[in-house]
């Protein structure tokens, strides 16, 4: 029933979910570009196409907003089509699940999800179904990320003592959520940002859709006196960053749980700001939807087994080692995660 080869396919269905080759039809759960390339014609959220256009351009669209489902008949071979439904991720801004109703069976693939709250994204909700195909990054009992307040005082206090010693805060975060997220966490509590250029403009979508920000500006290095300045991760080496003569860095990535991250980031500092699940609510998710069958993706091998000691019917997807040759978006640990920030991050 399900194909997993560059992005997944529904058997019988022209649709595909995060399709990572150019297709007819797929199903984008949000703008990150590991999730994204350009289709003849995509399903999304209005927040996703609008990220999505401003990343690959114009595309043939089919907008579903949230809990809104749907019934797609065309380039479908069962009988009754694909009903289908969007329903908030928790990811980044548009980020959506989408529940699959195919001859009675119920499918959902949640993309890139996490359950915990923020500011910047609507909450994740989690629906019921038989077959759950689901997103499994920090899939490791190891990575359990401290509570949200912990991690803003951490974060808090490396600005304060950044600017109480005249050096510039600079935090490494990609340009679409990442950054949003600590641009608001930032402008709440009344501190002034400078912001990379892809950034700033992302920001600007973010803001259409009612989503605002306080105290930023458009990076200018007559602009940093006294502001946070928030970069995506590939510019860390740049001559815009070895201009500034006094600076502290740190990166925000769930990762940063793993000791080395600082070393492979050349940072200071690593907060674990993380988009996605971490251990624990991966497994509460499970729980909460009681699927018949899970089946795993961008994620440690290992996960499954997890799932299966809770008595889960579990596997990771395979994909063919043809299309992970070509373009493999495990996220793991040590040069690969360095690599998916800098190919996936830089527009
Ligand atoms: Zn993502």
């Amino acid at each position: 029933m399900i194909e997993y080869q560059n992005g997944i396919h529904i058997k019988g269905t022209g649709l595909w979910l995060d399709a990572k080759r150019k297709v007819d039809f797929s199903f984008i759960s949000h703008a990150h570009i590991d999730h994204a390339v350009r289709h003849r014609e995509i399903l999304a959220t209005k927040q996703t196409t609008r990220l999505y256009e401003h990343r690959f351009g114009k595309a043939k669209i089919n907008i579903l907003e949230y809990n809104r489902p749907k019934r797609f008949l065309h380039k479908s071979k069962s009988e009754g089509g694909v009903k289908v439904e969007l329903f908030p991720s928790g990811h980044i801004l548009g980020g959506a699940q989408i529940l699959m109703e195919i001859g009675g069976v119920r499918i959902v693939y949640t993309g890139d999800f996490k359950l915990r709250k923020c500011l910047t994204a609507k909450e994740a909700e989690v629906k019921k179904c038989d077959i759950l195909i689901m997103e499994s990054t920090f899939g490791l009992p190891r990575y359990i990320f401290p509570d949200r307040k912990e991690i803003t005082k951490r974060i808090t206090e490396f600005v304060d003592q950044s600017l109480s010693w005249g050096e510039v805060p600079i935090f490494l975060a990609y340009s679409l959520g990442k950054a949003q997220e600590i641009m608001k966490i930032l402008g709440n509590r009344g501190y002034k940002t400078c912001v990379h250029g892809t950034i700033f403009d992302l920001s600007k979508i973010y803001e259409g859709f009612g989503i605002r920000f306080k105290n930023y500006k458009l990076f200018k290095a007559e602009n940093l006196e006294g502001r946070v300045l928030i970069v995506p991760p590939w510019v860390r080496g740049s001559e815009m960053i070895k201009n500034i003569p006094k600076k502290r860095m740190a990166v925000l990535t769930g990762w940063a749980l793993d000791s080395g991250i600082k070393n492979l980031f050349g940072t200071d500092e690593a907060f674990p700001l993380s988009d996605h699940a971490d251990y624990k609510e991966l497994m509460e998710y499970a729980r909460l939807v009681e699927p018949k069958k899970i089946y795993t993706v961008h994620g440690f091998p290992e996960f499954p087994d997890f799932l299966r000691k809770e008595g889960f019917d579990a596997e990771q997807l395979k994909e063919s080692a043809e299309a992970t040759k070509t373009f493999s978006t495990e996220t793991r640990l040590g040069k690969e995660v360095l690599l998916n920030y800098d190919l996936f991050q830089k527009s």
